[in-house]
């Protein structure tokens, strides 16, 4: 009879056990307080297991066995409420390697000296007792048995002191969870401790009491959790949050706020009652008028201080469709708003400092090929646009090396200054015959290179020729005294062949011939004037 109640009991501790173990593994992410729930439940499969295999025989040497196995799981489920009162004191806390180090030394030497047992009879005495009721074999423990009750008593004892000591600052909410923790954790502590002092051998069920501990652990730290420490998590965050927050009901008055809103509310009317709760939220807000479910207000606040407001207004409802009222959110942007604009203020500088920057490198860029004297393009841009086409080679074009006449006599006869008077009007007239895409450049000294495009030979020579004439029939004013100057020039063609250097030393052979033949002249290079005359005849 007694052995069948004890058969009953371990088996419904060890299935109770297990389910325990199955709901806190599920929930195992949640908290280190259900984590530690999965240690204590499979610890307690195991415990009520061996102590059901244990009334099952009435063999001495299997008695002894069970018993032995019973340890380690009891050395894992006293582990189990020291790492749960440590989480449900401290919400941050979580097992280190340590803390699992040092938790993993006393069931090492509990398992070596059960292991050792039949050599020393330590912890387990060779004898079995029976049990004066009921008939039950129970072993008889040896010092070393004790040695590990003292430390697991005091394990416990160290776990449930911590609780109590924390329990007297925590908030509310967080004491219900230590309570529950000591209630349930006490019951199998005392029954295991009146099982260990007992004069007559016993049958220990301390396994059973902390099964449904563990059970009532599961459901009052899912329930005191998920459903209460979760509206307090909500209640800090709100209290916390630089937004003003308010939750209105259909009457339209104030239920609930945060700080924030309190501070807001009584910024922008301070003769706001001494609580907000059921005053009309239209009191609350001063010149804010609500328009829409979100919008931004430029408003000014009862001391006349400009004041920038995002707003957002909720419907409330009960998840079911019910109209419960309003959450009312209102958001301060005075200084976003305000960096906002010098952000944009300063974006708008940069963009037109770096504008200004363009423009100089623009000009810069424009300077670097020009001719400070004439203004005309030097001979580095000159170059560049020869090699350009010369590499293209998809446009014919003319080039036309320009020389004037006896220049170093009019320096001499009139000044330097005159001198650059007449380059800038030589320039001058060039600038002025040449067309639109035509290149006229001051290649250095009194030398001017053209490059002219589309023009055939003929027609090229006719250009230069009637520039000369305009040149010699126009002189220069040199302080009332009138400065006539010529000039020679050689031209080249280039129809696909020749190179920018080929071509230059080509015009250059046809100006020095220009200047033996007297100056004043315009030449043709040998393969242009063959073209010329091939295109004249
Ligand atoms: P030719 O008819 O053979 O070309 O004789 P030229 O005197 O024109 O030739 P030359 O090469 O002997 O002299 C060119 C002179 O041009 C010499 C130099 O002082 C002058 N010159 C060069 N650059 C400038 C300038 O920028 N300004 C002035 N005023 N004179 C310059
Ligand atoms: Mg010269
Ligand atoms: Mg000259």
């Amino acid at each position: 009879m007694w052995r069948q109640a004890l058969v009953l009991l371990f088996a419904v501790s060890a299935l109770v056990a297990a389910a325990v173990t199955v709901k806190s593994w599920r929930r195992r992410d949640a908290t280190a307080a259900i984590r530690s729930l999965v240690l204590i439940g499979a610890g307690t499969v195991v415990w009520a297991v061996a102590d059901l295999c244990g009334v099952l025989t009435a063999d001495p040497a299997r008695v002894v066995l069970a018993k032995a196995a019973v340890f380690p799981a009891v050395c894992a489920v006293i582990a189990g409420v020291f790492c749960l009162c440590l989480a449900v004191v401290d919400r941050g806390w979580r097992l280190s390697r340590r803390t699992l180090g040092l938790l993993a030394v006393e069931p090492v030497l509990v398992s070596i000296a059960i292991a050792t047992n039949p050599w020393h009879h330590l912890f387990v005495l060779a004898d079995v007792r029976t049990m004066p009721v009921g008939g039950l074999a129970v072993p008889v423990f040896g010092p070393l048995f004790y040695a590990h009750a003292l430390y697991s008593n005091v394990l416990l004892a160290i776990s449930l002191g911590r609780l109590v000591m924390a329990r007297r600052q925590a908030p509310p909410a967080h004491r219900r969870v230590m309570e529950l923790v000591l209630v349930v954790v006490v019951p199998p502590v005392l029954v295991n401790t009146v099982v260990n002092l007992s004069p007559v051998p016993v049958v220990d069920v301390t396994v059973v009491v902390f099964t449904f501990s563990a059970a009532l652990l599961v459901w009052g730290l899912q329930r005191r959790i998920f459903a209460d420490l979760v509206p307090v998590a909500h209640q800090r965050i709100l209290a916390t949050i630089d937004d003003a927050v308010t939750v209105i009901d259909l009457s339209g008055r104030v239920l609930d706020h945060n700080p924030a809103a309190e501070r807001l509310a009584r910024r922008l009317v301070p003769e706001l009652p001494a609580t907000l709760i059921g005053v009309p939220v239209a009191d609350l807000l001063g010149h804010l008028t609500l328009t829409g479910s979100a919008t931004e207000h430029d408003i000014v606040d009862a001391h006349h201080r400009g004041i920038d407001l995002n707003v957002r207004v909720n419907v409330l409802d009960d998840g079911r469709g019910g109209h419960l009222g309003w959450t009312l959110v209102v958001r301060d942007t005075t200084e976003t708003n305000r960096q906002r604009l010098a952000l944009e203020d300063a974006n708008r500088q940069l963009r037109d400092q770096l504008h200004t920057i363009e423009l100089l490198r623009a000009d810069l860029a424009e300077q670097a090929v020009r001719d400070t004297l004439t203004g005309l393009h030097n001979r580095r841009h000159l170059m560049a646009a020869l090699h350009r086409e010369v590499s293209l080679s998809n446009r014919a074009f003319t080039l036309v090396l320009i020389d004037i006449d006896h220049f170093k006599q009019v320096n001499d006869t009139y000044g330097h200054a005159v001198g650059d008077e007449v380059l800038t009007h030589v320039a001058g007239i060039l600038a002025d015959e040449m067309r639109h895409d035509d290149i006229v450049s001051r290649h250095g000294g009194e030398e001017f290179v053209l490059l002219l495009f589309g023009a055939d030979p003929a027609r090229a020579r006719a250009r230069i020729e009637n520039l000369r004439t305009r040149l010699a029939a126009t002189p220069v004013d040199a302080g009332g005294t009138p400065v006539s100057v010529t000039f020679s020039a050689g031209l080249t063609g280039f129809t696909g062949t020749g190179t920018p250097a080929t071509l230059l030393a080509e015009a250059d052979e046809a100006l020095y011939r220009a200047k033996r033949n007297g100056r004043n002249r315009v030449e043709l290079a040998g393969t242009m004037a063959a073209l010329s005359s091939a295109g004249s005849g």
